[in-house]
C-alpha cells in the first residue's frame, strides 16, 4: 500500500516547481502545523475497557480556521490523516472558502461496535481534542463511517465542556441541531456538478452516458442519484463486499433498497456480480472512485476505459497512475475539486449557525453550483494556459492562494 502522505507531499513538490516557490516555503507546506495523538479509553458493553487511538491534524490555517472531517476506520493511520489534512487545505482553497485544512481519525471498527460504544468513543474523542477545536479554530465534520448522529454526540460533548451553545463548532449535524439543508447530499451532488461541467468541456452528452461508481456510501450514493437525475445511466456500483453490473443501467433506488434489506449490493436482481478491480476497468464514459485511497495505480491505470475520471474519494489515484491517465488523454477531475461540495455546504452550515439565518435547499444547491462551476472553470483555464494536467492546475491555484495568505500575514 502506498503511503498517502508521501503522495500528498509529491503533489506539493510538483506544484511548487510550476509555481517556482522557494525551497523554504516548500518545506513549510510539506508538513502539518499541528499533530495531536490521543488515547481514548472506552467502557465496552461487556464491561471491559478498550483503549482506542485517535488523531487530529491541523495542516495550515493561513486562510482561516482549519476544517476537516473525522474518519473511523480499522486501518486509520497518522499518515492517512496527515494526507487528508493536506488535501483539505488545498480543497478549501480551490473552493475559495475562508478555511484552512485539518482532519481527524480514530482507529476502530464501527461495524463491530454497538451504538452505545460508538457514542462513548465519540464523546471520549471530543473530550481529548476539545482544547484545539472551536468555531474560530478548527471545525470537524463527518467522513468515512461517521455520520450526523455521531456529529450530534460530539457537539453535545463540546457544548457540555464549554458550557454554551456553539453549533458552528462542527458541521454535518442533523437538521434539528442546526445542520444545513442539502448537506447530506452535497458531496455527491457536487461530484455530479463537476461531471456535468467536464462533460460539457469534452463534448460528451451526459444524457445516456455510462457511469461506473466504486463505493456506495454517502458520496457514491448521492453522486449516483444526482447523475441519474441528470440523465446518465449507472451501469455499475460497488461496496466493500463487491460490485454489480448491468450495461442497460441499474436503478439507484432499487440498489439502495436492496442494500438496506440485505446489507450488500450483491444479488440485486438483473445484475451481474463483478469485483471492485473489474469495475474500474469497465467500458464506460465516466468512472467515479468514491471509496478509499490508492485505487487507481500504475498497475491498472492503463486499463481504464472511461473518458472522465471523477475523484469523489480522497486520493484514489497514485502519482504514477496520474501520469498514465494524462498521457492517455483522460479528463480527470481531481479530488480537491471533485468532492469539495461537502466542505462548501459545511461552510454554508457554519455561516447559517453564526448568523441564525437558515436557507432553503434551493438556495444551498444554487450557491453550491455557482461556487463549484466557478472553481471548475478556473482550473480548466489554468490547465489550458499552463499546459498542465487538471490536478496540477487545481493545486497551482490552491497553493498560490495559501502562500499569498501566509506571505501577507508575514508567516513566510
Ligand atoms: P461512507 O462510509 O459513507 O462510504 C464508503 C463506501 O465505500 C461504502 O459503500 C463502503 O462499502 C465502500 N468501500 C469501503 N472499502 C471499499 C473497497 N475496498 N472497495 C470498494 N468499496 C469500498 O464514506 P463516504 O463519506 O461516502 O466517503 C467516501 C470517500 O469520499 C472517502 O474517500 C472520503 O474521504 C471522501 N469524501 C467524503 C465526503 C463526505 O462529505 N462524506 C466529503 C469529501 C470526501
Amino acid at each position: 500500500m502506498e503511503n498517502p502522505f508521501l503522495n500528498a507531499q509529491k503533489q506539493i513538490e510538483k506544484t511548487a516547481e510550476k509555481l517556482k516557490l522557494d525551497k523554504d516555503i516548500v518545506e513549510t507546506l510539506k508538513e502539518p502545523m499541528k499533530i495531536l495523538q490521543v488515547r481514548i479509553p472506552v467502557k465496552m458493553d461487556d464491561g471491559s475497557i478498550k483503549i482506542f487511538t485517535g488523531f487530529r491534524v491541523q495542516y495550515n490555517n493561513a486562510r482561516g480556521p482549519t476544517k476537516g472531517g473525522i474518519r473511523y476506520h480499522p486501518k486509520e493511520s497518522i499518515d492517512t490523516v496527515k494526507a487528508l489534512a493536506a488535501w483539505m487545505t488545498w480543497k478549501c482553497s480551490i473552493a475559495d472558502i475562508p478555511f484552512g485544512g485539518a482532519k481527524g481519525g480514530v482507529i476502530c471498527n464501527p461495524k463491530e461496535m454497538s451504538q452505545g460504544e460508538l457514542e462513548r468513543l465519540s464523546r471520549g474523542y471530543i473530550r481529548k481534542i476539545a482544547d484545539i477545536i472551536g468555531p474560530d479554530r478548527d471545525i470537524p465534520a463527518p467522513d468515512v463511517y461517521t455520520n450526523p448522529q455521531i456529529m450530534a454526540w460530539m457537539l453535545n460533548e463540546y457544548e457540555t465542556i464549554v458550557r454554551k451553545n456553539v453549533p458552528a463548532v462542527i458541521t454535518g449535524k442533523p437538521l434539528e441541531l442546526g445542520g444545513s439543508k442539502g448537506r447530506t447530499k452535497a458531496t455527491g451532488f457536487g461530484v455530479a456538478i463537476n461531471i456535468r461541467e467536464a462533460a460539457k468541456k469534452i463534448g460528451l452528452d451526459l444524457n445516456g452516458a455510462k457511469v461506473a461508481i466504486q463505493g456506495f456510501g454517502n458520496v457514491g450514493m448521492y453522486a449516483a442519484k444526482s447523475l441519474e437525475e441528470m440523465g446518465a445511466k449507472i451501469i455499475a456500483l460497488s461496496d466493500s463486499k463487491g460490485g454489480i453490473y448491468n450495461q442497460n443501467g441499474i436503478s439507484v433506488e432499487d440498489a439502495l433498497k436492496h442494500k438496506k434489506e440485505t446489507g450488500a449490493l450483491n444479488g440485486l436482481e438483473g445484475t451481474k456480480e463483478i469485483t471492485n478491480e473489474e469495475l474500474l476497468e469497465l467500458e464506460c464514459d465516466v468512472l467515479v472512485p468514491a471509496a478509499l485511497e490508492n485505487q487507481i495505480t500504475k498497475e491498472n491505470a492503463g486499463e481504464i476505459k472511461a473518458k472522465i475520471i471523477a475523484e469523489a474519494a480522497n486520493g484514489p489515484t497514485t502519482p504514477d497512475a496520474d501520469e498514465i491517465l494524462y498521457k492517455n488523454d483522460k479528463f480527470l477531475i481531481p479530488d480537491i475539486l471533485c468532492n469539495a461540495g461537502g466542505v462548501i455546504v459545511s461552510y454554508f452550515e457554519w455561516i447559517q449557525n453564526r448568523t441564525g439565518d437558515y436557507w432553503t435547499e434551493e438556495d444551498v444547491d444554487k450557491k453550491l453550483d455557482e461556487k463549484l462551476t466557478l472553481a471548475f472553470s478556473q482550473m480548466a483555464e489554468i490547465a489550458e494556459k499552463e499546459k498542465v494536467d487538471n490536478r496540477t492546475a487545481a493545486y497551482m491555484i490552491a497553493m498560490k492562494r495559501v502562500v499569498d495568505a501566509m506571505k501577507l500575514k508575514g508567516e513566510i
